[in-house]
Parts: C-alpha cells; sequence; structure tokens
C-alpha cells in the first residue's frame, strides 16, 4: 500500500485527530518559512534573525524591531491553502478535535477552525505595554514607525519573541489535547524549535505521522512519515 493511502486508513480509523503544524503548513500560502535554504534567516537584517525577534530587540532598538516586523510578518492579504481547508475539513465532520500551530499568521483561523491552540502567539492580538488596551493588525501594520497607544505606551505584537515564555493557556490546552489524541499528524515542522516541538513526547496514541520536506529528530518514532510537499500529500486524501 502506497504511504498516502495508509494515511488516508488511519484517517479513516481515527476519531479524536490532533493536528501539530509549523511554517511549513502557510509556505503553499506564498509565505516564507524560517530555516530553510530559502528561508527567512538567510535574509539580510541588521542584526542576526534571532536577535530582530527577540524581547532585548523589541525593548533596546524599537524602530528597528518594528521595521523588519512589518516587512516580514505583514500577511494580512495571504489566503489559507489546501492543507488548512483540508483541516477545516476534519474538524467538521468531527475527526479533528485541536490544532496546535507555531504560525502566527493566523491562517487556521481564516480557513475556518475553531480549536486552535496558537503556542506562539498571533500577528492579529495586540496591545499597549502601559494599559494592555488591544488593538488590531492593520494598526500596527500601517502604523508609522513604532506603534503607539494614545496613552503613549508601544503597541506590542502578541506573537511569542526570542527570550519570552509561550502564552500558558494555549501551550496548557495544547498538551492536553494531544495526550488526549488517538492521531497526531505533524505538518511543515522540523520539531527543532523547544518546548513546542517537545508537545509531540505527550502523544500516547495509537498514529503519529510526520509530514514535512526535510526530516524531523522525532521520525524514529512516526508510524509514517512522508517527506514531500503538503499541499501535494493532502489534494490526495478525501
Ligand atoms: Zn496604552
Amino acid at each position: 500500500m502506497d504511504k498516502i493511502s495508509k494515511l488516508q486508513r488511519m484517517i479513516d480509523e481515527s476519531n479524536n485527530i490532533v493536528v501539530f503544524t509549523g511554517a511549513g503548513v502557510s509556505t503553499d500560502s506564498g509565505l516564507k518559512d524560517f530555516r530553510s535554504k530559502d528561508g527567512l534567516y538567510k535574509k539580510p537584517s541588521p542584526y542576526p534573525a534571532e536577535y530582530m525577534l527577540s524581547n532585548a530587540c523589541f525593548y533596546t532598538h524599537p524602530e528597528e524591531f518594528f521595521e523588519y516586523y512589518k516587512e516580514n510578518f505583514n500577511c494580512l492579504d495571504v489566503e489559507p491553502n489546501i492543507t488548512h481547508k483540508y483541516f477545516k475539513k476534519l474538524e467538521d465532520i468531527g475527526k479533528l478535535k485541536a490544532i496546535i500551530t507555531q504560525n502566527i499568521d493566523g491562517l487556521h483561523t481564516k480557513a475556518g477552525n475553531k480549536n486552535v491552540y496558537e503556542v506562539h502567539g498571533t500577528i492579529y492580538r495586540n496591545h499597549c505595554i502601559k494599559c494592555h488596551k488591544e488593538y488590531d493588525a492593520n494598526y500596527v501594520f500601517n502604523s508609522k514607525g513604532v506603534p503607539k497607544c494614545n496613552c503613549g505606551g508601544i503597541v506590542k505584537p502578541d506573537v511569542v519573541l526570542y527570550g519570552e515564555a509561550l502564552p500558558e493557556k494555549d501551550y496548557i490546552g495544547g498538551l492536553s489535547a494531544i495526550s488526549k489524541a488517538d492521531m497526531l499528524i505533524v505538518c511543515g515542522s522540523s520539531l527543532t524549535v523547544y518546548p513546542a516541538s517537545g508537545m509531540v513526547d505527550n502523544f500516547n496514541g495509537k498514529y503519529l505521522i510526520i509530514i514535512n520536506n526535510t526530516k524531523t529528530p522525532y521520525d524514529y518514532k512516526a508510524n509514517l512519515v512522508i517527506n514531500d510537499n503538503l499541499s501535494k500529500v493532502f489534494s490526495k486524501l478525501k
């Protein structure tokens, strides 16, 4: 039996499917991933990319931080692709119970999925660091320079920067969903960013599936590994 038919059979058999996604899920929507050879981390920037996206950069060089952030993370016009839409369909028929995503692009929510844990936050929520007033993503991306609240505080995107902890509610919720799942499909993540990747260790169900264009450190634990383009894989599934 070929790998796609195997995957289809496992999906048909499972009733508590959880999906864990990384940047690779969004590349077919036109977004860049981080670590591959054409990824964001290879692009020139005033400081190394990991510093540009750190909490230290946000507080000490806010102008540079926002210039980089607005240039690279404005995905307000980006649309969900075939993989996001497949997961929406799986949720609608009651098989998919939760999505845990490392992506901050909000595309699973845009595709219509209801139970999404965004463990690295989202560009769609932003708040003033002084008075905590909330602002939408348009406000941040359309502001000139550093986005400011009317109280004078900086408006900070609710995305997890280097040096910051994961949002507790999403992290705990995601862990709980994984621990109850009978099938876990990991998609488009190289599973190298800790601690989010370690969430996979909480899976005790029947089928662990990894679909990614490169190898991951968890491949040896998986029941099925598919190294292929995600849209290609998901366009063949019912
Ligand atoms: Zn404020």
